[in-house]
Formats: structure tokens, C-alpha cells, sequence
């Protein structure tokens, strides 16, 4: 059976899986978040080739 990957444990309730809790969920969220906001997040319109092999 997996375990929560916040807090290790058996997940005791199915609804908040793969978690253990609303808690852990919750957790997770935020860190998504807060990682996806951390994230500079490069623009895709920038012709920058310096590394070409050769
Ligand atoms: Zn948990």
C-alpha cells in the first residue's frame, strides 16, 4: 500500500489520496505552488545560441 509522501504514514481516509489527511494535501498544494511561484520561469522567445556544438 502507498504511503503519504508528506508525512510517511498510511493514508487513513481514500478521499485525500494519495495523502493521509486534508492536512497533507493541503501541504502539498502549497508547496506546488510556492514552487511554481519561485519558478523564474523563462521566456520562449529568446534566440539566445551560444552553445552550439562544433
Ligand atoms: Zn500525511
Amino acid at each position: 500500500m502507498a504511503t503519504c509522501p508528506i508525512c510517511r504514514r498510511l493514508p487513513a481516509d481514500a478521499k485525500y489520496k494519495p495523502f493521509c489527511s486534508k492536512r497533507c494535501a493541503d501541504v502539498d498544494l502549497q508547496r506546488w505552488f510556492a514552487g511554481s511561484y519561485a519558478v523564474p520561469g523563462p521566456a520562449d522567445d529568446a534566440p539566445s545560441r551560444d552553445d552550439e556544438e562544433g
